[in-house]
C-alpha cells in the first residue's frame, strides 16, 4: 500500500499559489493550525477533505534556481510535479490574464498521464469569472474559477482533487466510513508489526542505520521494473515484537532523475508518503550538521501526521566529545524546535553500531505510549490540578473555563476538553495543558491532540463526579498529583 497522495501546485509567481496552499491547509482542525505557526514558509502540509487525506506541495517554495527566467522556473515545477505528484493543480490568474508561462506550463502538463485541475485564480467576483474567457486556450474543458484569498470556490475545487486522486484502499467515503476505518485500523494495527520509517536527508546514513539495525551488510534491492514504489519494507524482529522498517533510501523514479534543490526537496515527499504507512519516525540527522530546516520541516510533518518520533543522531563516532557534548546538541535541537521536546534524542552511530539498538527500542516504546488510553478520572483530575493553578487567560475580554475532558481516541492520543468559551483558549494555554499531561501521564515521542470543545455550562446529573473533579470543584484541587 502506498502512502497519502500527492498534489502538487504549480503556476508562475504571484498567481496565489501559497494562498491557495495556506487556504487548503486551512479546512483542517485548529490544532493543526496551531503548529502550522510554528513552522514557517511550509512547502508541504496534510490536508484533508471529505475524509480524503492528501499532501498539498507549494512548489513556490521550490525556488530552483534564483537566477532562472521566470518561464524556466515555472517548467521545472511542472516537471518535478509530473513525476512526483498523482495530481497537479495548475493555477492562473484570472486578474493578469493569460500569460505566456501559463501556457508553456500547460504544454507540459497536458503530456503529464497525472490530472491536472486547473485553478483560475482571484476570481474574486462573477465579473472575473467572465472576464476569464482566454483560459480554455491552455487545453482544459473544466475551469476552476476560485478566490484563494477569499475562499470563493475553493470548495468546488477541492471536490474536483478529491475526484482526480487515485482511487482510496479503503474505497471513496464520507469522513465517518473514514472515521470507521481509522478506528478498524487502530485495531487492526495493535497486532500488526509496528511500522517504522527510517527518514532523513540524503547522506544522513539511514542506509547505514537500516544495516546496523539488521546486523549485517546487504543491499537493498532496487525497486522492481514497472513498479513506483516510495520505499522498501525490511521485516525485523526485536525482543519478539514483530516489526516492519519503511527505508526511504536510495529509492529512484523511473525516468529521468532531475537534478537540482527542487527536485532534492521533492524527493522528501516520498519519505513524508512512506511516514503516512508508519507509526514511529526515526528521523536521522547527521550530528556533524545538527538540526536543518529542512530536517525541521519534515519533523513538522511527523507531528502534524500525530506519528511518533526518535530523533537519531548519527554519525556520533565522528564527533569529539566530552561529558556535556550530548546535552549541548539536545539542547541546540530544542532550541530550534520547540515543538518536537517531547521527542527522545538517541546518539548513534550506523557505522560502529553504537545504541542502534537503543533508537530502535525508543521507538518501539513510543508505538506503545501512542496506544495508551488514560482513565477519565485520572485525566479530570489533572485538568482540575492545571486550571486551579494556571487558570486559562483572559482572550479578547473572554475567559475560557474548563469544565471536563475524556480521551476521545489514541494513536495519537486525543483528549477533548469541554470548556466555555474553548475558541479563545491560547495557544500558549493548550501547550501548558499539552506539558501538563505529559508529566502526569508520559506519552514520551508521541505528539498528543488537545481539542476544546464549547460547552456553555458544567453538565449536571449523573456527571456530577466530573464536576467535582472540574477545575471549580472544591476537593479536586487540593488533590495531589501522583
Ligand atoms: P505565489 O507566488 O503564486 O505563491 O502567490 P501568492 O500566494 O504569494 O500571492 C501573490 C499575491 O496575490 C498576494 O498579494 C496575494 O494576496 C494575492 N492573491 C492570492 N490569491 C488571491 C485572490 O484570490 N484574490 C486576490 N485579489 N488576490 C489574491
Ligand atoms: P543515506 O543516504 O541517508 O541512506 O546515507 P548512507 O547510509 O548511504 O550514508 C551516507 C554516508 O555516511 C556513507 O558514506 C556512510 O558510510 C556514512 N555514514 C553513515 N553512518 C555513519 C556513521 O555513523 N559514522 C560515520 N563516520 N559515517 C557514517
Amino acid at each position: 500500500m502506498e502512502g497519502s497522495p500527492v498534489v502538487a501546485i504549480v503556476g508562475r509567481p504571484n498567481v496565489g499559489k501559497s494562498t491557495l496552499f495556506n487556504r487548503i491547509l486551512g479546512q483542517r482542525t485548529a490544532v493543526v493550525e496551531d503548529r502550522a505557526r510554528t513552522t514557517r514558509d511550509r512547502l508541504y502540509g496534510a490536508a484533508e477533505w471529505e475524509g480524503r487525506r492528501f499532501i498539498v506541495v507549494d512548489t513556490g517554495g521550490l525556488e530552483a534556481r534564483p537566477g532562472d527566467a521566470i518561464e524556466a522556473k515555472v517548467q521545472e515545477q511542472a516537471r518535478v510535479a509530473i513525476r512526483e505528484a498523482d495530481v497537479i493543480v495548475l493555477v492562473v490568474d484570472a486578474a493578469a490574464g493569460l500569460a505566456p508561462g501559463d501556457l508553456e506550463a500547460a504544454d507540459l502538463l497536458r503530456s503529464a498521464r497525472v490530472p491536472v485541475v486547473v485553478a483560475v485564480n482571484k476570481a474574486d467576483n462573477q465579473r472575473l469569472d467572465l472576464e476569464a474567457v482566454e483560459f480554455p486556450r491552455l487545453g482544459w474543458a473544466e475551469l476552476h474559477p476560485v478566490s484563494a484569498l477569499h475562499g470563493r470556490g475553493t470548495g468546488e475545487l477541492l471536490d474536483a482533487i478529491a475526484t482526480a486522486l487515485p482511487p482510496a484502499p479503503e474505497g471513496p467515503g464520507s469522513a465517518a466510513a473514514a472515521w470507521d476505518a481509522q478506528v478498524a485500523a487502530d485495531a487492526e494495527r495493535a497486532r500488526r508489526p509496528v511500522a517504522i520509517a527510517i527518514l532523513g536527508r540524503p547522506n544522513v546514513g539511514k542506509s547505514s542505520l537500516l544495516n546496523a539495525l539488521l546486523g549485517e551488510e546487504r543491499t537493498i534491492v532496487s525497486e522492481l521494473p514497472g513498479t513506483t514504489r516510495d520505499a522498501i519494507d525490511t521485516p525485523l524482529e526485536r525482543g519478539g515484537q514483530a516489526v516492519t522498517l519503511i527505508d526511504t533510501a536510495g529509492i529512484r523514479r523511473r525516468g529521468k532523475v532531475a537534478s537540482g534543490p527542487a527536485a532534492e526537496r521533492f524527493s522528501t515527499l516520498r519519505a513524508l508518503r512512506a511516514l503516512s504507512r508508519a507509526e514511529v519516525a526515526i528521523l536521522v540527522i547527521d550530528a556533524a550538521e545538527g538540526l536543518t530546516a529542512q530536517d525541521a520541516h519534515i519533523a513538522g510533518y511527523v507531528v502534524e501526521e500525530g506519528r511518533g518520533l526518535v530523533v537519531a543522531l548519527n554519525k556520533w563516532d565522528l564527533v569529539e566529545k566530552d561529558g556535556r557534548t550530548f546535552d549541548g546538541y539536545v539542547a541546540a535541537i530544542r532550541g530550534e524546535t520547540p515543538f518536537l521536546d517531547f521527542a527522545p534524542v538517541v546518539a548513534v552511530s550506523a557505522r560502529t553500531g553504537l545504541r542502534v539498538g537503543r533508537a530502535l527500542d525508543a521507538a518501539l516504546e513510543i508505538a506503545a505510549e501512542r496506544r495508551r488510553r488514560v482513565p477519565t478520572g485520572e485525566l479530570n483530575r489533572e485538568l482540575a490540578e492545571a486550571a486551579f493553578r494556571n487558570e486559562p487567560p483572559m482572550v479578547r475580554g473572554r475567559r475560557p473555563k474548563l469544565f471536563y475532558g475524556t480521551q476521545a481516541s489514541v494513536a495519537p492520543p486525543t483528549f477533548v476538553v469541554f470548556a466555555r468559551h474553548a475558541d479563545a483558549v491560547h495557544f500558549s494555554y493548550r501547550r501548558y495543558l499539552e506539558n501538563r499531561l505529559r508529566g502526569a501521564f508520559g506519552f514520551e515521542g508521541t505528539p498528543i491532540r488537545i481539542v476544546f470543545r464549547e460547552r456553555s455550562r458544567e453538565p449536571r446529573g449523573p456527571r456530577t463526579d466530573r464536576r467535582a473533579a472540574a477545575p471549580s470543584g472544591g476537593d479536586g484541587r487540593r488533590r495531589r498529583r501522583r
